[in-house]
């Protein structure tokens, strides 16, 4: 094992701190410095050679920029670094023709890296940031693998790479019109029709990109990257907003570039759409902001169980120290629980919308999960329930406070994470929010920054805190799984729990993400209808139940896998898919 520190630069204020790191740091003392000023971000570089990885720096760092890193031995030269003592990626990922390579591991452990490589947007130093790289070591370097000739063709640009970045909400910034102008400019492969039928884009062609919610943000990124020809695709997070139907859709039209001959890779942290996305997948492991390492390439079922049971064996390399587990709960009966809230038969109109609502009880310490298609009163029921808004017809028969994060954030907020948190979190400070808040959520790594430059998945864990941190009788979350990675997705599902539990509270959870859905369910309720035009929700009830209503209506079958009892989509009109429409049983038969 070889030890060295990391410095994240962004973390890192040496005028708050006048320099703390060097002033502790043994070697500093002596003949040549450890730690040293460097000239341009006049912020300290500790010396790879010299420093022995004592620690006493990473314990001294009020702001937690300092890191001692163990780097397993077994590891190469780095595929690239980004400068001294910050990240380093290991191995790069082969794509092949006609198939969808998936990308699955933590924020900040390369990913994106991996993708500006591979498009040609960033050429890999191996390691030597000083030197400006150039395209031809890069073929020298991967010589007679298929690398070399991928970069080859990528530096004479006989190849093209396509590129559907993560952060939609940014493409009205730089694309102005309407949707149609833009899907026509860039229709090269002449399936504009076919496409904008598939993912259901017809009534938003006339749109103003800067008038288009974040789920139609997303399907218009997702149709100009199909419609392009290019060889290479990269879809960087491409369901996050979409409801289960529209991730279907995105799977079905990225497969169908995979059918045409093209080479595909994907990072997604929806396991049910990576699992039915992807032929195979590489799994990235190490320390988030320090290193990532790209596993050996590992079969979609079998390298997603890794995942989940968290050790690669190939790899020898364990990544977490318990396996997710999936149980499978018996439905709950029902007058079993003490009643929260309880509502009559509820109905709201609004102009050109009517959602109507079956009478239900919601339970203390219970955590209800609500799915349907985006548009269908999932947020509108919410708002009756909070007392927000008033049912046209029926009553809310046990009143609730209600705390409300909703599912787009606003990011307006002119300060820093500290700030918004002492304005906004009432328990901020205290021991209690620490341990159950500010830890689990890893918000000290947030404080500093400003809220208008966190990342996607940063915001989110700011506001789902945030909301956690108030009081309240029914915790409401939309969609509080955009951009975070696995395993913050489950932090943030023991983290509910354990704070429904203690308050003698519950949650009500409104996503699209099934294999989450299926880890933190109690209950569900199902939302059917005419997106725009009319919802039905049903009354909370047992997770198969609900399930089953929801898949029978998009026509799509679950089974769980034999090992890990996770859900994945079955093949349309597979055997199973046959079997289980036949039998009624949408999700899973009773014997698996
Ligand atoms: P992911 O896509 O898996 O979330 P990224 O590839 O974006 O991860 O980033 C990996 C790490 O590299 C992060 O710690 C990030 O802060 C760091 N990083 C990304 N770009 C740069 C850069 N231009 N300079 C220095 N560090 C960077
Ligand atoms: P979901 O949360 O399932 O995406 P919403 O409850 O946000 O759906 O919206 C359902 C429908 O109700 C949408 O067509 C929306 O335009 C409409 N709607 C929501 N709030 C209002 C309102 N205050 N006035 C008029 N229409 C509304
Ligand atoms: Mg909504």
């Amino acid at each position: 094992m070889s030890r060295i520190a990391i410095i994240e630069k962004d973390k890192c204020q040496p005028k708050k701190c006048n320099y703390v790191c060097m002033h502790y740091c043994p070697g500093v003392r002596m003949e040549e410095d450890t730690i040293v000023i460097d000239e341009k971000s006049k912020k300290p570089v500790i010396s790879e050679e010299l420093c022995s990885g004592c620690g006493i720096c990473t314990n001294r760092c009020i702001f937690g920029a300092v890191n001692v890193i163990n780097l397993p031995e077994a590891l190469d030269e780095p595929t690239h670094r980004y400068g001294p003592n910050s990240f380093e990626l290991f191995g790069l990922p082969t794509l092949k023709e006609g198939t969808v390579l998936g990308l699955l591991g933590q924020n900040g452990i390369g990913k994106s890296t991996i993708m500006n490589i591979l498009s040609g947007l960033m050429i890999p130093n191996f390691g030597d940031y000083e030197k400006e790289s150039s395209w031809d070591e890069v073929i020298e370097h991967y010589k007679g693998s298929a690398l070399q000739n991928y970069f080859k063709a990528l530096a004479n640009k006989e190849i093209k790479a396509v590129h559907k970045p993560q952060m939609v909400d940014q493409l009205p910034k730089v694309v102005k019109g309407n949707v149609k102008n833009l899907l026509t400019q860039v229709n090269e492969r002449d399936k504009l029709d076919e496409i904008v039928e598939d993912l259901d884009l017809k009534n938003v062609l006339d749109r103003d990109i800067k008038n288009l919610s974040g789920g139609e943000l997303q399907r218009v990124t997702i149709a100009a990257s199909i419609l392009r020809d290019g060889d290479f695709y990269y879809f960087d997070e491409p369901t996050s907003w979409l409801d289960v139907r529209q991730r279907l859709n995105a799977v079905k039209v990225i497969r169908s570039l995979a059918d045409a001959g093209k080479s595909v890779l994907v990072i997604e942290h929806d396991l049910a759409t990576l699992d039915a996305m992807s032929d195979n997948i590489h799994i990235l492991y190490g320390e988030p902001g320090a290193y990532g390492v790209v596993s050996g390439n590992k079969g979609v079922r079998v390298g997603i169980n890794a995942y989940i049971n968290g050790f690669l064996q190939e790899e020898n390399v364990r990544i977490r120290k318990q396996a997710i587990e999936f149980s499978i709960r018996p439905p709950t009966p029902e007058d079993d629980g003490e009643i929260l809230s309880e509502y009559s038969d509820l109905r709201k109109e609004f102009e050109g919308f009517t959602l109507e609502a079956d009478a239900g009880k919601i339970y203390h310490e219970e955590i209800v999960t609500a799915f349907g298609s985006n548009g269908i009163g999932k947020t509108t029921f919410a708002k009756i329930l909070a007392g927000e808004e008033k049912p046209s017809e029926g009553e809310i028969l046990e009143k609730v406070e209600i705390a409300y994060k909703p599912q787009y954030i606003v990011s307006d907020f002119d300060g820093t994470a500290q700030e918004y948190l002492f304005e906004n979190a009432p328990t901020f400070g205290t021991n209690i929010f620490n341990s159950e808040i500010g830890k689990p959520f890893a918000l000290n790594d947030l404080l500093d920054k400003k809220v208008k430059n966190l990342s996607g998945g940063e915001l989110q864990r700011l506001a789902v805190a945030t909301t956690l941190s108030q009081d309240a009788d029914i915790y409401l979350f939309d969609e509080p799984t955009a951009f975070l990675d696995v395993e913050q997705r489950l932090i943030a599902a023991r983290a509910i729990r354990k704070i429904v539990e203690s308050r003698n509270a519950a949650s009500l959870i409104v996503d699209h993400d099934i294999v989450f859905i299926d880890y933190i369910s109690d209950r569900a309720m199902v939302f059917n209808g005419e997106p725009g035009l009319s919802g039905k929700a049903s009354k909370p009830t047992d997770l198969r139940t609900s399930m089953n209503t929801f898949l029978k209506d998009l026509g799509i079958t679950f089974r769980r896998d034999k090992e890990t009892k996770r859900p994945r989509v079955n093949k349309y009109d597979s055997y199973l898919d046959r079997e289980q429409k036949e039998q009624g049983e949408y999700y899973y038969l009773k014997e698996n």
